[in-house]
């Protein structure tokens, strides 16, 4: 199978130093495994995204020598496809209309005496589904996925090794297109990977909780599912994840090889030149090396690795 990889952005503000960690390892990857390199622009929650930011990361990347080998896809361009895969989860029954607001489902939990607490998210008590009466005459809002009871998702990661997540219980039924009308991020990556042909999700280890939803969605659909690799995060001087949130700065491209040397000493990469390509070169060596061999570079932060079959 010929190897496809890609780098995510949400254009919700340019590349911080963080991000480009996970655009880099993507990128070595790809080109370890001589396969192709894809730039997917991940403009699906319109009100979160800032205008220009999504052309602002591509030519960020550029100057790091990043260039993908395929014109970047805008998810904001792709609603019809992913209507499609709602209305086909909806007409086999794995999805539903829901009416509940976020105060709904709080008094619905409380009265349940159940806590409802999931970091920010919680998880769904089923007020909608089909078998409690549906709609009951109020207004859809959202689409979730009814998520098999026993849907218990065990995967292998090729950095922290094996990984388990009873969905139903742990996560519930999440949604799949918003109540303000935008596509959910799990359906989205899910379709988006798929029609790519994504052989191989490289991303930043703040995205492996999401790694369960996407396989359950991906079997749901009958899609294939990528094998996944987790890179480390970026923390700051307090000890917090870099990420837009937390207020990280914009990437210093004043000189790029400084940020690809600061990125691949997170990947236990150190390549001696300063000219941005010859860097490169280098480092897909020093990848390759990592990957190939059982006791790598990475060894100090990798818990578990699996070399590629
Ligand atoms: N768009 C997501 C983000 O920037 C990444 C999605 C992914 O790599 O699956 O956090």
């Amino acid at each position: 199978m010929t190897y496809v990889g890609r780098f995510a952005p949400s254009p919700t503000g340019p590349l911080h130093a963080g991000s480009l960690v996970a655009a880099l390892a993507s990128w070595l990857d790809a080109r370890v495994h001589g396969g192709r390199w894809l730039v997917r622009v991940e403009d699906v929650d319109v009100p979160r995204c800032i205008a220009g930011a999504g052309e602002v990361i591509l030519a960020q990347l550029a100057r790091c020598g990043l260039v993908p080998d395929e014109t970047p896809l805008w998810q904001s361009r792709r609603g019809a496809v992913y209507q499609d895969a709602l209305s086909r989860l909806l007409a086999s029954g794995l999805a539903y209309r829901c009416a509940c607001t976020r105060s709904d489902i709080a008094q619905a939990m409380e009265a349940a005496g159940l806590a409802h607490e999931r970091h920010d998210e919680w998880v769904y008590p089923g007020t909608c589904r089909p078998e409690r009466g549906g709609l009951q005459g109020r207004a859809g809002r959202s689409t979730r996925l009814r998520v098999p009871d026993d849907a218990q998702i065990v995967w292998s990661d090729r950095r922290l090794g094996p990984q388990a997540q009873g969905v139903a219980r742990e996560v519930g039924d999440f949604v799949l297109h918003r109540a303000d009308g935008q596509w959910a991020y799990q359906l989205a990556v899910v379709v988006d990977d798929a029609d790519q042909g994504v052989t191989d999700v490289v991303r930043g280890e703040d995205l492996a909780g999401n790694t369960a939803r996407q396989i359950l969605l991906q079997r749901l659909l009958a899609l294939p599912t990528p094998r996944y690799l987790h890179t480390p995060l970026v923390f700051d001087a307090h000890g917090e994840k870099l990420s837009k949130q937390t207020g990280a700065r914009e990437l210093d491209l004043s000189r790029p090889i400084e940020a690809l040397r600061n990125a691949g000493a997170v990947l236990g990469i150190a390549c001696a030149t300063s000219d941005v390509d010859a860097w490169l070169s280098e480092a897909i060596a020093r990848w390759c090396q990592e990957w190939l061999s059982a006791s790598g570079i990475m060894g100090s932060f990798a818990t578990q690795k699996e070399p590629l079959s």
